[in-house]
C-alpha cells in the first residue's frame, strides 16, 4: 500500500486516490494512453497526520477558528501548514515515493520532469467540486523535490479557501482526506483540446484546437489553435482552419520558454491521421462514461497522450461572439435573435409573395406570420418594421435560430428588393453590403446541458411543434412551461370556427392533437404546459373564414384569451378533446394553462368545460397565466374558489397592461420594462400568494429569458423558469449561480 501505480487503480478506488487518480486510472485500464505515474494513496496521508501526532492538534485549531473571520483563518491555515511541512515524512513512506520515483525514471532511461499533483478524495463528487482548491506543482525533478512536493500537496488539504469550503458545504475536516497523483510531464511538440461531441448541440462532432507545443498557451488563449472538425457518423472531417500560431512553449531545463514560430507558424498541426487517430481515443472514452468529454491531449515523439478527460460540464473552451467590421446602417430595430446574418433582402408585403425569398435570403416584412414561417426557415436572416421583442417575428427566430431585427420602422421602405445587406441580430443593425465577419472568440463558460441541476427547474417556451423534439434535445430543459398553440392554430390556414361550422371539428381536434403530441412525446415525462388558445382578432383575420373577426381598435384589450375562448366555446372544446386523447394514450405529463385570466368565473368555467370533456383534473396540471393586473390582485380568490396547481406570469402582456405600454408599438417601446417596480410587486405578490397555498409558480414571458431578471425570481422563490430555447442555458447558469449564492448567505449568517 502507499504507492500505488496508475494502472492499478480505478473509478471505484476514489477514496483511497482521489478523483483526479481514479480517473486517470480508469482511462489507462481502457487502453488510453496515459503519462506514466503513480498516486501516493490518501491512507497515506492518514497514517502520516495520525502516526505524527498532527491531527489531534490540526483538529484542536480548527475547532477554534471562526471561519468567518478571514485573518483568524489565514492565521489557523499557516499554523498547520508549516505543522505539515515541518515534520518529517516517516522514513519508510519516503522510501517508497522515492523508489517509484527512480522506477520512472528508470524506465525513460533519464532524471524525469514529474507533475505532482492534488487529488482529494472529496473531489470531483457531483454533490462537492472540489476542483481547483488544492495544489499542483510542475516541472518538479529529483528524489528529494518530489518528496517535498507530495508534502506541500498534503498541506494544501488546509489552505484557507478548502477549509472555509469544506465549511459552508458541511463537510467534516476529519473526513477529507488527500492522495497525490506523481505523473510524467509531456513536452509536447503538439498538444490541444478535443470536445468528444459538439458542446453546445451534443452532435457526434469532434472538434479539435492544435497548437505547436505544450498546452498551457491554448489555454490561456495566447496562441490562436487550429481547428478542426471531424463529423463522427460521416467519419470525415469536415472543417479544417489553419491558424497563425505566433509562437510556442516548449521545456528546457525545467522551464517553460517561448519560441518565435515564424514560417513554420502558418503550418497545419494535426495531419487527417492523427486527427482520426485522436477521435477514436475521444469515442473510446465518451462511450466508457456515457457522456461527451472534455479532453485534453498531448503528441510526445510521435505519441498521442491523453493527460485529462472530464465530462463537458462547463466548457473553459472558447465560444464565437459574432460580430462584423464597420459598415453603412441602412436600418436600425431591435436585435429580437441573435447571430449575424447575411444576403440579398427580398420583401414581402403579402402572404403571396412568399415564394419570391430563397435559401439564403433576408427576408423584410412589416411583420411576420404563421404562413411565412416556411420562407422564414429559408432565410438567412429576418428583418420587420414592426414589433417589440415578443412579437410573433421575434419568438419564431429565436425558436428556428435566425438573426432577426424587428421594429426598425421603415426597413420595408429602405430596403429594396435585391440588395445585398447585414444583418446584426444582437444590436439590431442593418448594414449595407455583405461585411466581413470578425469573429471574436471569447474564453467564457458555456455549460452543457445535462450537468447542472438546479433546484429551481429551468423549462422552455415552444410554438413550432416541428422544433420540439431537436429542442428538447438540445436544450435538455426540464419541460416545456408554456407551448403556444396559437402557431399551430394559425399554420392550419382555416379559422377553427370555420372547421366547426363546416361540420369537421374532429378533423381540427385531430390537427391539434397531431400537433401537440409531437412536443408532449418529445418531453415525455417531462411537463408540458399547453396553452389554451390565445388568438387576437388582427393575427386571425387572414385566415379562412376569419373575415368576420371583428376589427378593434386595440386587438390587445381586445377578444382574445380565455374571454374568448369561452364565448367561442365548441373551439375550446375542442382542445380538451385533443387534451384527453393524449392522456388516455398515458401522456399525463400535459398540464392545460389559461390565458389572460381576469375572474374568477372565466377559471370556474373553463374547469367545467375541462371536466365535461372527460379530462382528468386530478391526474393532471391546471393553472392560469398571471398576464393582468387584475389576476394578480384577485390571485387568492381565484386559488381559493377555484382550486389551480399552477401559476405562470406571462410578461408580456402583463408589463403592457400595468404600465399602458402596447407591447407591439414601437413607439412606445422606450417605456417597455418588466422590471418597472410595480410589475415587479404585482409578480412578488403572487408568489408570496401561491407558496401559502402550494400553488407552483413559474414565468413564461419573454422576462424569464433575461438571466437577470431569472436571478430576481429565483430570490422571490420562484418554481421554475420558462425561457426561450436559445436562452435556456444562459438562464440555467444564472439560476445555478444564483441559487449557490443564497445558499452561501444563509450559511454565513449561521455561526460555526
Ligand atoms: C406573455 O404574455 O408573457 C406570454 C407568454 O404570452 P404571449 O406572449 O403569447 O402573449
Ligand atoms: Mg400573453
Amino acid at each position: 500500500m502507499g504507492v500505488l501505480w496508475l494502472d492499478e487503480v480505478d473509478k471505484d478506488d476514489v477514496s483511497l486516490v482521489g478523483g483526479k487518480g481514479a480517473n486517470l486510472g480508469e482511462l489507462l485500464r481502457l487502453g488510453i494512453p496515459v503519462p506514466e505515474g503513480f498516486v501516493v494513496d490518501a491512507n497515506t496521508f492518514k497514517q502520516f497526520i495520525e502516526g505524527t501526532g498532527l491531527k489531534d492538534k490540526i483538529m484542536e485549531i480548527l475547532d477554534d477558528v471562526d471561519v468567518n473571520n478571514m485573518s483568524e483563518l489565514e492565521e489557523a491555515s499557516k499554523k498547520i501548514r508549516e505543522m505539515i511541512e515541518k515534520v518529517p515524512m516517516p522514513k519508510e513512506i519516503e522510501e517508497e515515493i522515492k523508489k517509484a520515483y527512480r522506477q520512472l525514471c528508470e524506465e525513460a532511461g533519464e532524471e524525469v520532469y514529474v507533475a505532482v499533483r492534488s487529488s482529494a478524495t472529496a473531489e470531483d463528487l457531483p454533490s462537492a467540486s472540489f476542483a481547483g482548491q488544492q495544489e499542483t506543482y510542475l516541472n518538479v525533478k529529483g528524489e528529494d523535490e518530489v518528496v517535498d512536493k507530495v508534502k506541500k500537496c498534503w498541506s494544501s488539504l488546509y489552505t484557507p479557501r478548502a477549509i472555509f469550503y469544506r465549511v459552508q458545504q458541511g463537510f467534516r475536516h476529519e473526513n477529507v482526506s488527500i492522495a497525490v497523483v506523481v505523473q510524467k510531464m509531456v513536452n509536447s511538440e503538439k498538444s490541444g483540446v478535443m470536445f468528444t461531441s459538439h458542446p453546445v448541440t451534443g452532435e457526434k462532432i469532434a472538434i479539435i484546437e492544435a497548437i505547436f507545443g505544450l498546452g498551457e498557451a491554448i489555454v490561456s488563449g495566447a496562441v490562436t489553435p487550429d481547428h478542426y472538425e471531424y463529423d463522427r457518423i460521416q467519419r470525415k472531417l469536415i472543417k479544417v482552419q489553419v491558424a497563425y500560431k505566433k509562437f510556442m512553449l516548449t521545456r528546457q531545463d525545467g522551464k517553460t520558454v517561448k519560441v518565435e514560430l515564424g514560417e513554420k507558424g502558418k503550418e497545419r498541426v494535426l495531419s487527417e491521421k492523427e486527427i482520426e487517430e485522436l477521435v477514436k481515443l475521444g469515442e473510446v472514452i465518451e462511450e466508457h462514461y456515457g457522456h461527451p468529454q472534455d479532453v485534453e491531449w498531448a503528441v510526445e515523439k510521435g505519441k498521442i497522450y491523453i493527460v485529462q478527460s472530464r465530462p463537458i460540464t462547463t466548457i473553459k473552451g472558447k465560444v464565437e461572439v459574432s460580430d462584423v467590421e464597420e459598415g453603412e446602417i441602412l436600418v436600425k430595430g431591435l436585435g429580437a435573435s441573435p447571430g449575424i446574418g447575411i444576403g440579398k433582402v427580398k420583401i414581402v408585403l403579402n402572404p403571396d409573395e412568399i415564394n419570391k425569398v430563397e435559401e439564403g435570403d433576408v427576408l423584410v416584412t412589416t411583420m411576420t406570420t404563421p404562413d411565412m414561417v416556411p420562407a422564414m426557415r429559408m432565410a438567412s436572416a429576418i428583418v420587420t418594421d414592426e414589433g417589440g421583442l415578443t412579437c410573433h417575428a421575434a419568438i419564431v427566430s429565436r425558436e428556428l435560430g435566425i438573426p432577426a431585427v424587428v421594429g426598425t420602422g421603415n426597413a420595408t421602405k429602405v430596403l429594396k428588393d435585391g440588395m445585398i445587406v447585414t444583418v446584426d441580430g444582437d444590436k439590431g443593425l442593418v448594414y449595407k453590403g455583405a461585411l466581413k465577419e470578425k469573429k471574436k472568440v471569447e474564453v467564457k463558460a458555456v455549460a452543457i446541458a445535462p450537468q447542472i441541476i438546479t433546484a429551481t427547474e429551468v423549462k422552455v417556451n415552444i410554438s413550432i411543434p416541428d422544433v420540439a423534439e431537436k429542442v428538447a434535445k438540445e436544450t435538455n430543459a426540464d419541460g416545456v412551461g408554456l407551448l403556444r398553440i396559437e402557431h399551430m392554430v394559425l399554420s392550419l390556414k382555416k379559422h377553427p370556427m370555420k372547421y366547426i361550422k363546416d361540420g369537421e371539428i374532429d378533423v381540427y381536434v385531430d390537427k391539434l392533437y397531431k400537433g401537440l403530441k409531437k412536443v408532449v412525446k418529445a418531453f415525455y415525462p417531462k411537463p408540458v404546459w399547453i396553452r389554451t388558445l390565445d388568438a387576437p382578432t388582427d393575427e386571425f383575420r387572414s385566415m379562412e373564414g376569419g373575415e368576420d373577426e371583428p376589427i378593434e381598435s386595440n386587438p390587445m384589450l381586445g377578444y382574445r384569451g380565455i374571454r374568448r375562448d369561452l364565448r367561442e366555446e365548441e373551439h375550446f372544446r375542442a382542445e380538451m378533446r385533443a387534451i384527453k386523447k393524449l392522456i388516455d394514450e398515458g401522456y399525463t405529463n400535459v398540464g392545460i394553462m389559461l390565458p389572460l385570466v381576469t375572474r374568477v368565473e372565466e377559471v370556474k368555467r373553463a374547469k367545467e368545460l375541462a371536466l365535461e370533456e372527460g379530462i382528468p383534473l386530478d391526474r393532471i396540471d391546471f393553472g392560469i397565466m398571471v398576464e393582468t393586473p387584475a389576476c394578480a390582485l384577485i390571485i387568492e380568490d381565484i386559488i381559493k374558489e377555484c382550486g389551480i396547481t399552477f401559476i405562470s406570469f406571462g410578461t408580456n402582456d402583463l408589463t403592457q397592461y400595468t404600465l399602458a405600454v402596447d407591447r407591439n408599438n414601437e413607439n412606445v417601446a422606450y417605456l417597455y420594462s418588466e422590471k418597472h417596480p410595480a410589475v415587479l410587486k404585482l409578480i412578488e405578490h403572487v408568489i408570496n400568494v401561491c407558496k401559502k397555498y402550494g400553488v407552483k409558480t413559474s414565468i413564461c414571458g419573454q422576462a424569464g429569458s433575461d438571466p437577470k431578471f431569472a436571478e430576481m425570481l429565483v430570490r422571490m422563490g420562484i418554481d421554475s423558469i420558462s425561457a426561450n430555447p436559445d436562452a435556456v442555458q444562459r438562464v440555467r447558469e444564472a439560476v445555478a449561480r444564483i441559487e449557490k449564492k443564497i445558499m452561501l448567505e444563509k450559511l454565513r449568517e449561521l455561526k460555526f
